[in-house]
């Protein structure tokens, strides 16, 4: 059992959100421990060139933006270290989180900026094909399947920006959508409707994705007939939302429905008084890295004041 160290500020993950967290706190002085979590950088570290970042006149490479921000905490003096927060018990004044099961941190405040995760189908293809075809990010992986014929599943925002995407690299998209209309605003959807190489199915189910080492096929069957077909693609991407990564809060924090973390709106102050959140694990409208950073430097003025107000 290790013992027991206390801290005026932690920061859990490690996305544009958590290092400005940790930038931020690290020049008021409130020497943040920063826990990186399952993957260091967050979903820029499996994300290619970023060209929206502002400051990055010729874009940036994803993972080497992430450590860039890593590099800048820790020249401000975070520290900043492996681990997995693993539970956490908010009942007191003095917030408790575990990370890796084992050790056992005390936080006068605790920046929440844990992200969010693609989600899956579920499907065991899936997750064998995974990175062999099968992939959750369009802009990432797109470019490997110029010329060929790809599926992408899903019906909102998300899916329509990677499917007209995936159109102007590959020369089919096939496009599965579960009900008969899309959830997409309507301008996507026009967008999607009116590019001649995406091709919609409406009312379809993947059943399964076929191929040995790589994707091959998919198999695909209409929920209102139950009829079955085949079709030869290259490459299969998941577009149907992002799930929070809330999962160790729950029951003790508050939440939507989704599982994002509700923040009183224009801070970053949680229901619980000294936990602050930030980033996607709270948004799921903007979801971008200037906007996970902007809402790290809210959480980290937000601690201090608190802090302040504590009279630490
Ligand atoms: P959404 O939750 O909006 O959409 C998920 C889509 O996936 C839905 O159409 C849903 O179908 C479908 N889906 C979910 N589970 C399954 C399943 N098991 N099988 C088949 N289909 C499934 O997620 P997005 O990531 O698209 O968007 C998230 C938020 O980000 C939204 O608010 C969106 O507007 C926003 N956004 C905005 C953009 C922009 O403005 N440029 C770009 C990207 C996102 P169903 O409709 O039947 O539930």
């Amino acid at each position: 059992m290790s013992a027991i160290e206390k801290v005026s500020c932690l920061i859990i993950g490690s996305g544009p959100a958590g290092y400005t967290a940790a930038i931020y706190a690290s020049r008021a002085n409130l020497q943040p421990v920063l826990y990186q979590g399952i993957q260091p950088g967050g979903q820029l570290t499996i994300t290619t060139e970023v060209e929206n970042y502002p400051g990055y006149p010729d874009g940036v490479q994803g993972p080497e933006m992430m450590v860039d921000f890593e590099k800048q905490a820790k020249r401000m003096g975070a520290d900043i270290r492996y681990g997995l927060a693993t539970k956490v018990d908010f009942s007191g004044d003095v917030h408790k989180v575990w990370i890796d099961e084992e050790k056992e941190m005390h936080a006068d405040t605790v920046i929440i900026a844990t992200g969010a995760s693609a989600k899956w189908l579920g499907l065991e293809s899936e997750q064998r094909l995974n990175g062999f075809g099968v992939s959750a990010c369009a802009v990432c992986d797109g470019f490997f399947f110029k010329g060929k014929e790809v599926a992408i599943v899903g019906a909102g925002d998300t899916a329509a920006e990677e499917a007209h995407y995936l159109s102007k690299l590959c020369s089919t998209v096939y496009m599965f959508i579960r009900r008969g209309e899309m959830r997409a605003s309507k301008v996507m959807q026009d967008r999607v409707k009116n590019t001649p190489n995406i091709k919609i199915y409406w009312n379809t189910d993947t059943d399964e994705i076929l191929g040995k080492d790589r994707v091959e096929a998919v198999r695909i069957k209409n929920n209102q007939t139950g009829v079955a077909s085949e079709i030869p693609i290259s490459g299969f991407f998941v577009a149907i939302g992002h799930q929070p990564n809330s999962d160790i809060f729950k029951g003790l924090i508050d939440m939507d429905d989704a599982g994002y973390i509700k923040t009183t709106p224009g801070t970053s102050k949680t229901n619980v008084e000294g936990v602050f959140a930030c980033g996607d694990v709270q948004d799921k409208n903007y979801r971008q890295a200037i906007t996970a950073a902007g809402s790290g430097c809210m959480a980290a003025i937000d601690a201090e004041r608190y802090l302040a107000a504590k009279g630490h």
